[in-house]
């Protein structure tokens, strides 16, 4: 059954939020709030999926496949576009066969499931990865790991839409600076395509340096036909990509209590005390107006701040 375009456009909050710390600095926050956009597919992903759906619907494919690890959003957001719009999804996944929370959401949701090993998956960025699978599944469209690519980038620009749509609801007449985590760099990407220089985009990494955000980043913007800036690169994986900390989850347990909003420690969490870092060491003057994006990713809480794991 081919593939139809879902015309699903979902309308992310942004609501202003405020800790000691940004009151005591004088920073105004807000947050888009991605997280609340579904109960299914949640934060930053759809932005990404949803081009590669369309571009899968024109070339008349069935459904679509990609990777991730054992408690990835990515292949979350896929499995639930897969099961709300009912299309078939096939997820490649790292590592032995595991039985983690989003896991057990994959197979629930329906998607068909490959454990490569870690040999298998590191051979990703191969040249013939995809070929033996595009034989298996000709009738499922390829999507990069974690939805990299220009035509998602694109599609997370229409966050600064979502945004300037919203501001007076807060009483902004502007904002000063975005803030959000990157992982692959392809959301942050098309906040900068969106801006064009108007205003800067804070990319908080949580993989290390020397993992390839960087370079990810300037190659859309060189793809997407714009000079390599106005964004800022921040450390904030504290030591290695979905590595926690008892200092990261007291900050995090702190900032849910006041906010009322939930975080998760791989991406948001990190992104957020980062924040906090800059805007106590001086770096942003009193009266700065910081957007924070909400990428989503709580599904993946479950397993992380499991006691037993
Ligand atoms: C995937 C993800 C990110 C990173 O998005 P990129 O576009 O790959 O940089 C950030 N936060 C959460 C919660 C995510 O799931």
């Amino acid at each position: 059954m081919p593939l139809v375009i879902p015309h699903w456009q979902p309308q992310a909050l942004l609501e202003s939020l405020e800790f000691d710390w940004s009151r005591a600095a004088g920073i105004e926050l807000a947050v888009l709030r991605l997280e609340l956009i579904d109960p299914l597919i949640s934060g930053n992903k759809w932005f990404k999926l949803a081009p590669y759906l369309s571009a899968a619907a024109k070339a008349g494919f069935n459904g679509l496949i990609s990777l991730g690890g054992p408690h990835s959003n990515h292949l979350h957001a896929l499995a639930g576009a897969g099961k709300r719009f009912d299309f078939p999804v096939v997820g490649l996944l790292r590592g032995e066969p595991q039985d983690t929370p989003t896991v057990r959401d994959l197979q629930t949701m329906g998607m068909q499931l490959h454990w490569l090993g870690y040999g298998g998956y590191r051979a990703r960025h191969q040249a013939d990865f995809w070929l033996p699978w595009q034989q298996r599944y000709p009738h499922l469209f390829a999507v990069a790991e974690g939805g990299l690519g220009l035509l998602a980038a694109h599609s997370c620009a229409s966050l600064r839409q979502q945004v300037q749509a919203q501001l007076d609801t807060l009483g902004w007449p502007d904002y000063d600076a975005w803030w959000l985590a990157a992982g692959t760099g392809t959301t942050a990407a098309g906040l900068v395509i969106a801006e064009a220089g108007e205003h800067p985009v804070y990319a908080a990494l949580a993989v290390p340096a020397g993992h390839g955000t960087d370079r990810q980043i300037a190659a859309l913007l060189a793809e997407a036909g714009m000079a390599n800036q106005g964004y800022h690169l921040v450390d904030a994986c504290r030591g290695g990509f979905a590595r926690v900390d008892p200092e990261l989850l007291a900050f995090m347990s702190a900032a849910e209590q006041s906010s009322g909003v939930q975080f998760e420690p791989v991406y948001t969490a990190k992104a957020l005390l980062a924040l906090r870092q800059h805007v106590e060491a001086g770096y942003f003057a009193p009266a700065t107006r910081v957007l924070f994006v909400h990428t989503g990713g709580l599904q993946g809480r479950r397993a992380l701040l499991s006691p037993l794991s």
